[in-house]
């Protein structure tokens, strides 16, 4: 009997039967990126969680609609909703429009999902394009006397909520204190209180981002954008809501307050936070200097890089962890990573080229009895909260048992057909469909060839000066491309690490 599919729910901070709303479907809605900047690794992390969930829920039969948001309006440089529109001031910065920078920023993180092998989600919808959804919220919000207009910004009123409500109870925050927090921001003049937040914020003359509003030109606040989509997409009340472990608050605890606000109806039945991606143990943010980008991993040109990775060994890196744990990025843990990562895709390839025989052999209760158990065991890791760096340790035990057949330690004829292909169709579901590991890396049409040809000769006219700290370096680079170049007596190849 296979085991149920449960899930963490941060609101219960309790493992839960997974229960859908209405069966077969189910409404899962992520926070997506700001696109005022190109995403780190840390952003890619919590994605690449919620790509897993999404296949894996697929996966299992379910019809999931995936709502994964574009923020490209309303997220200001404070949290708390103070501060300057974070795309216009990358605006001003770059000397573009907002929206030029919004689709800049679009499509490079679109480029980046597609390197890393993160599914599109099944709607993607941006702030900008649901304005109107996000007046009418908040006209609803007023009109049920939780929050207050002030000087043309609209305030969600957070004492008022909280004498109805429990405001606090995802984050684990104390309302009282939050309360009487300091008044030291920009704004907090036409607050109430300092937990009061903008859910729709007045903008000075200077603003090239502005929308008409009953309550005067303006922007919609940061919060009120996951709520009105997500209401809009998935309805009132759905099933998960997922986002890195920073948003619980004061983004999340906002988008509850703001939909039992505005509908007297709690939205979430799953809240789903995944864990921050760290360097020597502080969390990977730009603002810290400890983030590098897709780009700079691949290429292996940033200092806290030894050497180049391909995009699916750090997929597998990341996948290796829980996403309810921290993962420290090291060189010495993605270059262990990275030979599990080989181990895996080679017994990938044997297996796809494995032949089961049909003949009289023997078939062996022990082996049959083990690989079923296998087969059952890696889907109950992945029920369990989605454990995929257990389940990555069950497909560790499936593959010795592969390369036992194909190095024919064991007679693959042992198991009985039945047998065999559930291994088959088990092994390849999770490299291909649910971990998505097996993506082809970018074939370059020859260049890569090229290049190394140009490289090699002039290596060898070095070599053939007898400049030996010259060749040593070109080797030392290109070893940083993960391109391993070895002098033999018929010359010099080179093969990618
Ligand atoms: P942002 O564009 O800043 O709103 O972030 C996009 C997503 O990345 C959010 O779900 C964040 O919680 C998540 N995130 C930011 N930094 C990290 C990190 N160091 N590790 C994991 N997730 C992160
Ligand atoms: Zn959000």
């Amino acid at each position: 009997m296979q085991s149920e599919l449960k899930i963490y729910n941060s609101l219960s901070r309790e493992k839960e039967v997974f229960k859908p709303l209405n069966p077969p479907f189910v409404g899962l809605y992520s926070c997506g990126p700001t696109v005022y900047n190109e995403v780190h690794l840390g952003n890619l992390r919590t994605f690449t969680t919620f790509d897993v969930v999404y296949r894996y829920l697929m996966h299992i039969g379910y019809k999931v609609r995936y709502v994964r948001n574009i923020t490209d309006a309303g997220h200001l440089t404070n949290d708390a909703g103070e501060g300057v529109d974070r795309i216009e001031e990358r605006a001003k910065l770059e000397m573009l429009e907002p929206m030029e920078i919004v689709q800049k920023y679009t499509n490079s993180f679109h480029e980046v999902c597609q390197e890393f092998n993160i599914l599109p989600p099944s709607i993607e919808p941006t702030a900008t394009g649901h304005i109107v959804e996000q007046i009418e919220m908040v006209k609803r919000i007023i009109a049920n006397g939780f929050a207050y207009e002030v000087n043309g910004s609209v305030y969600f009123d957070v004492k008022k909520y909280s004498e109805h409500h429990d405001y606090g109870k995802l984050s684990g925050r104390v309302v009282e204190e939050l309360l009487e927090g300091t008044r030291d921001l920009d704004g907090q003049d036409e607050k109430r209180s300092a937990a009061d937040f903008a859910i729709w914020k007045a903008v000075t003359p200077n603003h090239i981002q502005r929308w008409v509003s009953p309550w005067g030109e303006g922007i919609p606040g940061w919060h009120i954008e996951c709520s009105a989509m997500s209401c809009k997409y998935l309805g009132k009340e759905f099933d998960i809501h997922g986002g890195g472990m920073d948003l619980k608050f004061p983004h999340h605890e906002a988008e509850i307050a703001q939909s039992v606000g505005a509908d007297g109806i709690q939205p979430v039945h799953y809240w789903m936070h995944a864990n921050m991606l760290t360097v020597n143990g502080d969390k990977m943010s730009k603002s810290k200097g400890n983030s590098f980008l897709p780009k700079e991993l691949f290429a292996g040109s940033h200092p806290l890089l030894e050497k180049a990775y391909a995009p699916m060994a750090v997929r597998f890196f990341m996948l290796q962890s829980h996403y309810r744990s921290t993962l420290d990025f090291s060189n010495v843990a993605l270059q262990a990573a990275e030979k599990g990562f080989a181990k895996l895709i080679n017994t990938y390839k044997t297996l796809l080229a494995l032949k089961y025989i049909k003949d009289d052999a023997q078939k062996v209760g022990t082996e049959i009895t083990e690989v079923k158990a296998l087969c059952e065991e890696v889907y109950d890791k992945m029920n369990d909260d989605f454990n995929t760096a257990e389940a990555i340790a069950i497909l560790f035990e499936m593959s010795k048992k592969i390369n036992s057949y194909k190095e024919g330690l064991i007679s693959i004829s042992t198991l009985d057909e039945e047998t065999y292909s559930r291994l088959y169709t088990v092994f390849v579901a999770f490299i291909r469909d649910i971990l998505a590991i097996d993506k082809e890396e970018k074939h370059d049409d020859g260049l890569a060839e090229g290049l190394m040809g140009v490289i090699l000769t002039l290596r060898k006219d070095v070599r053939d000066k007898k400049d030996w700290a010259a060749s040593d370096k070109i080797r030392d680079e290109l070893l940083r491309l993960s391109i391993q170049v070895k002098d033999g007596k018929e010359g010099t190849t080179w093969s990618r690490n």
